[in-house]
């Protein structure tokens, strides 16, 4: 019998991208299969392409990249019905999926699995070592899917994802009503981060960026602070009354950006990070202990993706807004290609499996 197969866009060994025809993936007794319709390229992929994660993402070739999509359920595993998943379900997906048995996975702290990377007991990264979403149907553990409503639409959902680490990130943070807040960076994690740090009350709204991405920020109701033209943390301090930021999200994840946050941040306050620096920076230790300051870090979106789909909908408009470009997948190199270099004012690009 010969197998069904489907489009995929395949890394074959370190920047050997293909499109190529693959097999459609058979589900396990808890996994369904989806219709891939929309996948936006997520900052971590051009690294991986790249090969600046050897050995861990991807551990072997080849592997189909791709972890922030939306789709549709077309077939179930043996037990993913009585789960409650049926075909024809709109859902949206996180990457991480823990063993389940662990210390971690039993604290609800599953993206720390103390399995990670052993798929042989139930852990899975997608897109990161297990296979992805740049393919027209992607297999996924009932754990890594929800559903979306009915008028949200497949780019959008393809969005909650970054939206749910974004989440994660600033609830973290230790946000109070009211609190000001410094959001380090302006690209999408920074841009989602205002949305979640408006759903948790955030007062004064400060972010730091460059170009039409700070605009944007500003459209977004952030007061824009240019690092290019000023010094952020005297502008932070000249906005708080001289206190500095009770919360700092940290997404610039540059040497220059987490100093920044060192400095911006107020007594008593805390720097919440997820972006990754080329190599370990220097930091103040000496202000981190006598100013009291919690550095927190943040890996991905654990238990978030739920919460985050609410808030998707209560700004929806502003999560279209930061999708700049779609292409079928077949056109990957030209949505690469605008995505790496920022070109064309890009912020979220999106590929369409199905066009
Ligand atoms: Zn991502
Ligand atoms: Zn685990």
């Amino acid at each position: 019998m010969s197998e069904k197969m489907m489009n995929a866009l395949r890394l074959n060994a370190v920047n050997d991208l293909e499109y190529c025809q693959v097999p459609i993936p058979a589900p396990g007794p808890s996994e369904v299969i989806c219709r891939v319709e929309s996948v936006s390229i997520c900052g971590t992929d051009p690294h991986i392409i790249n090969g600046d994660f050897r050995g861990m993402w991807p551990k072997e070739f080849p592997i189909i990249l791709g972890h922030e999509w939306s789709g549709v359920i077309v077939e179930l595993g043996e037990k993913a019905g009585d789960f409650g998943w049926k075909a024809g379900d709109r859902v949206c997906a996180l990457s991480h999926v823990g063993c389940g048995q662990c210390k971690m996975c039993l604290e609800g702290r599953y993206t720390l699995c103390l399995n990670y990377g052993k798929s042989e007991l139930g852990h899975r990264q997608y897109g990161h070592y297990s296979q992805g979403a740049y393919a027209q149907y992607m297999c996924a553990s009932v754990k890594a899917i929800e559903k979306i409503p009915d008028e949200m639409d497949f780019n959008v959902a393809s969005c909650m994802d970054p939206l749910s680490i974004a989440l994660h990130m600033v609830m973290r943070s230790g946000i109070k009503p009211g609190d000001s807040v410094l959001i380090n960076g302006a690209g999408a994690q920074g841009l989602m981060s205002i949305l979640c740090v408006k759903s948790m009350g955030a007062g004064l709204i400060m972010i730091s960026g460059s170009g039409t991405r700070l605009e944007a920020a500003k459209k977004m109701g952030a007061v824009p602070i240019d690092y290019r033209k000023e010094d952020v943390a005297a502008r932070v301090k000249e906005l708080t009354n001289g206190l500095g930021a009770k919360r700092v999200i940290e997404c610039s994840g540059t040497e220059v950006g987490i100093r920044q946050a060192c400095d911006a941040v107020g007594k008593g306050g805390c720097i919440s990070m997820v972006s990754l620096p080329k190599e370990d920076v220097k930091i103040p230790i000496r202000k981190i202990v006598l100013d009291e300051i919690d550095l927190v870090g943040n890996r991905a979106n654990p238990n978030t993706l739920a919460k985050s789909i609410p808030i998707g909908m209560n700004f929806i408009k502003e999560i279209r807004a930061l999708i700049t470009h779609e292409f079928p997948l077949s056109k990957y190199e030209e949505a690469f290609d605008i995505f790496n270099g920022r070109k064309d004012n890009s912020l979220k690009v999106v590929l369409k499996p199905q066009l």
